[in-house]
């Protein structure tokens, strides 16, 4: 499907959830979240009903996202009947990695392609703090299971948060010095509860690359998107930059977002959405049409750095 600036889209990011095992504090209120009801929520058949139109249409990528993902029951079913629709060609995750270990079999068995793992400190302390409670261990051993079932790229995003892990960097660099995986660092975002405090905790990719010595450029990671790579010489693994704000990278955007309720999202930092439940429910609409509607509304670019536009949407509740 190509839009009306001429960019294909190819890429579907499904929400299965808005609920979350942790609490990230950029992410989520601490105080607690309004949670979609049980009949709000796109149940699988209608998802998989929806990858199917976008197939025809030229999807051949779908992440599965949330929320957290693995909390809803019978993921891996859904991963299963994705991987069924012919010209799906690649099916990828992006989790907070805490039940990922006992998980990862069988996802792989599904049919999953590789993973992303959120993790934005190495400090277990720091790790809790910054995810409301989380545990730092259940988050390594599951990136270790990963690479030990085979799951390839295991990528690892830590968002920075000037004054909360940017003096951690170097230590996620050093990461990719011993295990073969994609540390990918990436700009905070105005969205949801970091718009609030965003001005003080925003640090740029480039102050980042500025401090780090020895990187050389690298082109070869599977499903790289935005991101900007680079490894140490001799390293397993890679660093990865995505600035979604510095350094827009809206001219490439190839992706569409669907949340768990059903709305497609043609832009992330955008209120505007398409709604595809009339159409699955009551059969008042065509989803391809709505899928063709909502591509053709992809703005040019977001405006994240000039205050206009913005979504409605908290992150938990588009999927990231
Ligand atoms: N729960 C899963 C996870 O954390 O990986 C998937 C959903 S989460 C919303 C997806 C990604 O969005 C995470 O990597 C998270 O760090 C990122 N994210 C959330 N709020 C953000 C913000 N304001 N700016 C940049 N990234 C953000
Ligand atoms: Fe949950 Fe992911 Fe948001 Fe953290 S970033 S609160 S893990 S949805």
């Amino acid at each position: 499907m190509k839009d009306k600036y001429n960019r294909t889209v190819d890429y579907l990011r499904i929400s299965v959830t808005d609920r979350c095992n942790l609490r990230c504090f950029y992410c989520m209120p601490r105080d607690g979240i309004c949670k979609k009801t049980h009949s709000e929520i796109l149940r699988y058949e209608e998802i998989v009903e929806i990858v199917r139109c976008g197939v025809k249409l030229g999807i051949s990528k779908v992440r599965i996202t949330g929320g957290e993902p693995l909390i809803r029951p019978g993921i891996s079913e859904l991963i299963r009947d994705i991987r069924k629709i012919e010209g799906i060609e690649d099916i990828s995750i992006t989790t907070n990695g805490i039940l990922l270990a006992d998980m990862v079999k069988e996802l792989k068995a599904a049919g999953l392609d590789r993973v992303n793992i959120s993790l934005d400190s190495l400090k277990p302390d720091r790790y809790s703090d910054i995810t409301g409670g989380g545990n730092l261990d259940a988050v390594l051993k599951g990136i270790s299971v990963c690479l030990q079932e085979g799951l390839r790229p295991v990528k690892i995003n830590v968002v920075l948060i000037k004054g909360k892990n940017d003096d951690e960097v170097e230590d996620f660099v050093h990461l990719t010095r011993v295990l073969p995986v994609n540390v990918r660092f990436i700009e905070l975002m105005p969205i949801g509860n970091a718009s609030h405090w965003f001005d003080e905790h925003y640090i740029s990719v480039d102050q980042i690359k500025d401090r780090l010595k020895g990187l050389e450029p690298v082109s070869t990671v599977k499903g790289n998107g935005p991101s900007e790579n680079f490894s140490l010489p001799g390293a397993p693994g890679t660093v990865g930059f995505i600035s979604a704000l510095s350094h827009n990278f809206c001219s490439n955007c190839n992706r569409i977002r669907l949340t768990a309720d059903g709305k497609i999202k043609p832009c992330l930092n955008s209120d505007m959405e398409v709604d595809l439940k009339p159409a699955l429910r009551e059969g008042r609409d065509d989803v391809e049409k709505l899928l063709r509607r909502a591509v053709s509304l992809k703005p040019a670019t977001h405006h994240m750095t000039d205050g206009k536009g913005g979504s409605l949407r908290d992150m938990y509740q588009i999927g990231g």
